[in-house]
């Protein structure tokens, strides 16, 4: 598998769904989702021109982020537990996943702390699944007012992961919910540029929707690196 080829190949995919629907191409960020993905891979994406990759697993991060070049962006995308906040604000740009108050209460700590202004995006729970992370839609507005009085935080936009279904498009749905609902809170000037809201949604089987749908970055894993270990 050529790596070089992938993204390329993926990168022209994201180009032509954007134009096709009126869309910049330069207004859809791929993140490359490297969890449980070999060093070597890394380091053949990012001289293949990828800038920005996005992790899990604090542990896994902390190793790669120590061996990888420093203009490497990282996300944190996985699950993050409030005692583990300090750790994601030293080593990531941007945390997608917060989705309650005590996380953001424990990042605005430790951000304060070393005098950072934290990048995070809200995760929003669009398809109300029990084990799924993310604020429910109704409560997104409050956990957002409850952000805005946090000093060293920027609330950048919203992110998703829509419940899983046999066929991506029936993940459309979720996708206009999460937009739709970017909309009204930017309207309210809810976010840190409510002029520029990030949109965080569609993975390797379905960016193309999500990109239709107004997507700003997309996560993309399996199609740019292969099956992971
Ligand atoms: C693993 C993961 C991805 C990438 O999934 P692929 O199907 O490999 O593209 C995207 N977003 C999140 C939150 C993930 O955990």
């Amino acid at each position: 598998m050529n790596i070089c080829e992938n993204i390329a190949a993926v990168q022209k995919t994201i180009q032509r769904t954007a134009l096709a629907c009126g869309r910049q191409p330069q207004e859809v960020k791929l993140v490359a989702v490297s969890k449980k993905q070999e060093m070597e891979k890394i380091k053949q994406a990012c001289a293949c021109g990828l800038h920005i990759f996005g992790e899990n697993y604090l542990q896994e991060a902390r190793n790669k982020i120590c061996a990888c070049p420093v203009e490497i962006r990282w996300h944190f995308i996985g699950h993050l537990q409030s005692n583990k906040a300090g750790a994601a604000v030293k080593l990531f740009d941007l945390i997608q996943t917060v989705d309650r108050a005590k996380v953001a209460n424990r990042i605005q700590h430790h951000a304060e702390r070393i005098g950072k202004q934290q990048n995070i995006l809200v995760q929003v729970n669009v398809g109300r699944e029990q084990q799924k992370s993310g604020v429910v839609p109704e409560d997104t507005e409050e956990l957002l007012k409850t952000l805005q009085d946090m000093e060293n935080i920027r609330v950048l936009g919203l992110m998703t992961i829509p419940p899983w279904t046999e066929d991506p498009e029936k993940r459309r749905p979720f996708f206009q919910q999460l937009k739709e609902l970017a909309d009204s809170l930017a309207q309210k000037k809810l976010f840190f540029d409510s002029q520029q809201v990030e949109i965080s949604m569609g993975m390797s089987g379905d960016y193309t929707i999500a990109i239709e749908e107004g997507a700003t970055m997309v996560r993309v894993g399996t199609a740019l690196f292969g099956a992971r270990s």
